[in-house]
């Protein structure tokens, strides 16, 4: 009898422990039909929404995000931007005050919703302007699946950020966070972050939109387009099927995380196949601003080839690059950017980045609002990588120009954690600064400390064992601690963690006889292995790697010459004496960092040049 119990206790607590640690995600399968009101910027939905629960918990309750409830005067939005002033985004505002505070009444965005319905019974709703909260008429058990029903209708509101009508650039409807979407529940429970402008968190759902709008009209959207020969603008044989003057577009998307389109009368579509794919689409304004996308086709070419040989293949069948007017932003396999650009470099630039993001954030789909510089920081990474190949310029490595911003940010004294949640940030510049740089530079730290080659293959196991997946960073961590064998937490902690900041310099260097004596110091607060380097009058370069004790495994050689490991430094050692055999009349340069990756605040005391 005893024994038996103590089976069954043992079973019950390894289900428990297996449950609980395993890794699930949620599932979603949206079907949509939208009918728009071109004159007067509204458009009446239905939604049917398949949803599986993945996860071992019973849910009560589901969440539904309604971004378009924040564009309106006195929305926390608005508040957040009037209350930020100066320190906040200046996009939102003009004249320093909110742009949100003069939306006239009939320009205010909504989504109304008329009633839900789960498994064909009525449901109760609350909404706490963008989130809504749903009590279940039953509970959605584990791994089962329920089905929602819901009506509603919207008003696209006045341009302000990524989603409105007409913009500055005169694109008429930019529908990007548009439908009720429902909130993602993973391993830091329910994202349900009020919409106060930042980033986003969705489950990967499969998409059947159906929009019905004014034959005139081109869309641009990231999907597959189901009827391109009855609509305008995909196909030159197209005959235009239209009912009381409207035409009927039919898109569908698989495994995207949101559905985005936007709509014009004078869009163009240009379409071309990189070879093993994407095919790719440019949707714009033909324009005299917009001239320079007829450059676009070899760099986008290329940039899709450097991105699936080192970062991992793109998943989906097709990207498209449309001219929403308005910064840029990436939703699934499209993204919406600014169409007018001086060159192509600033338009590469843009599509780079906002193109990378269908790999850090999309395929690799980590929590933006949660941990900004895993999306906005990799994919900085991954424009900076794919920019230098496309546009060579001479620079030391592919980020300094991003290790030199960051050193004169940290001038300012204005520096926040990258750990901090993206839209709690006090100042709009410190959160740049937290998610973008301080996250491009965690990688190019991380190259730094456990060599380039490493680092490339640990960004190729991240996407092996994680795309299509919400990763965390500790995910992340771990496969780089994995393939290169050394313990990385100290760095995490410190660089995401905290503003403390890296500072080592020569201290002192004697010439003898037959050799040189170099004194290092550590006057800043982040302990970092040191890479110290000489370059000899007949221009050799030898490397000395002084590791750090906490690594507790060397890199093998990195990108500079003649490579030789010394004695560890411990990171409680504040100073380190090197001797290299050379003297003085061998030496031309000696000093920290030759590929000036690591990003020291302070680097007058860290080069020689011997005289
Ligand atoms: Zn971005």
């Amino acid at each position: 009898m005893k024994k038996s119990i103590a089976i069954i206790f043992a079973f019950i607590i390894s289900q428990f422990h297996a449950q609980q640690g395993a890794y699930y995600q949620q599932a979603a399968k949206y079907k949509m039909n939208i009918d728009v009101n071109a004159e007067k910027f509204t458009y009446q939905g239905n939604q049917a929404l398949e949803y599986t629960n993945n996860s071992p918990d019973e849910l009560n309750v589901v969440y539904f995000h309604l971004y378009w409830n924040a564009f309106k005067p006195n929305s926390m939005m608005d508040q957040r931007v009037a209350g930020q002033g100066k320190n906040g985004d200046s996009r939102l505002q003009k004249d320093g005050v909110s742009r949100l505070a003069s939306i006239p009444k009939d320009q205010e965005g909504a989504q109304n919703i008329h009633w839900i319905k789960q498994n064909g019974k009525d449901v109760k709703f609350e909404i706490q302007e963008t989130i809504m909260k749903v009590y279940l008429a039953e509970p959605i058990k584990p791994n089962s699946t329920t089905s929602f029903t819901m009506e509603w209708d919207a008003v696209i509101p006045q341009q302000i950020r990524r989603s409105g009508r007409n913009n500055k650039e005169g694109v008429d409807m930019t529908m990007t966070q548009w439908y009720p979407k429902i909130a993602e529940y993973d391993y830091d429970g329910w994202a349900t972050f009020d919409y106060i402008g930042r980033e986003f968190h969705a489950p990967f759902s499969d998409f059947d939109v159906t929009i019905k709008i004014n034959k005139d009209y081109v869309i641009g959207a990231g999907g597959i387009l189901e009827n391109p020969t009855e609509v305008k603008g995909y196909d030159t044989n197209a005959k235009i099927k239209a009912e009381k003057n409207k035409a009927t577009w039919r898109w569908t998307a698989k495994n995207i995380l949101d559905f985005a389109w936007s709509a014009d009368k004078d869009y163009v579509v240009k379409s071309f196949d990189i070879p093993q794919g994407p095919k790719v689409f440019l949707v714009y304004q033909n324009n005299d601003k917009t001239k320079v996308w007829e450059e676009a086709q070899p760099y986008v070419t290329k940039y899709f080839q450097i991105m699936n040989s080192h970062f991992g293949k793109y998943a989906y069948p097709t990207y498209a690059f449309i001219q929403g007017g308005d910064g840029g932003m990436e939703y699934g396999m499209c993204t919406m950017i600014l169409g007018e650009a001086k060159d192509i470099e600033g338009l590469m630039g843009l599509m780079a980045h906002e193109g990378s993001h269908s790999w850090y954030q999309q395929m690799l789909a980590t929590n933006e609002s949660m941990r900004p510089w895993m999306d906005e920081g990799f994919t900085s990474y991954a424009e900076g990588f794919v920019m230098y190949q496309l546009f060579p310029e001479e620079l030391p490595n592919p980020f300094a120009k991003s290790v030199d911003a960051y050193r004169n940010f940290i001038k300012k004294g204005i520096e926040e954690p990258a750990v901090w949640l993206g839209d709690h940030h006090d100042n709009g510049t410190a959160y740049t600064y937290a998610s973008y740089v301080k996250g491009e530079l965690y990688l190019v730290q991380l190259g730094y400390i456990m060599g380039e080659q490493n680092l490339a293959e640990t960004l190729k196991q991240y996407y092996d064992q994680w795309s299509m997946k919400h990763p965390s960073d500790r995910d992340f961590l771990h496969i780089a601690q994995k393939v290169s064998g050394m313990d990385l937490k100290w760095f995490q902690n410190y660089w995401i963690n905290t503003t403390k900041t890296i500072d080592y310099g020569i201290k002192d260097v004697k010439y003898d006889a037959k050799s040189t004596t170099i004194t290092l110091v550590n006057n800043g607060q982040v302990p970092m292995p040191i890479d110290f380097s000489v370059m000899t009058t007949d221009k050799k370069v030898i490397t000395y790697q002084i590791p750090l004790n906490m690594t507790h495994t060397w890199k093998e050689k990195d990108i500079y010459g003649d490579f030789k490991t010394m004695p560890y430094w411990p990171w409680t050692q504040k100073e380190y004496t090197l001797i290299v055999p050379y003297t003085k009349s061998q030496l031309s340069v000696l000093g920290i960092d030759f590929s000036q990756r690591m990003a020291d605040v302070n680097t007058e005391d860290n080069f020689v040049e011997v005289k």
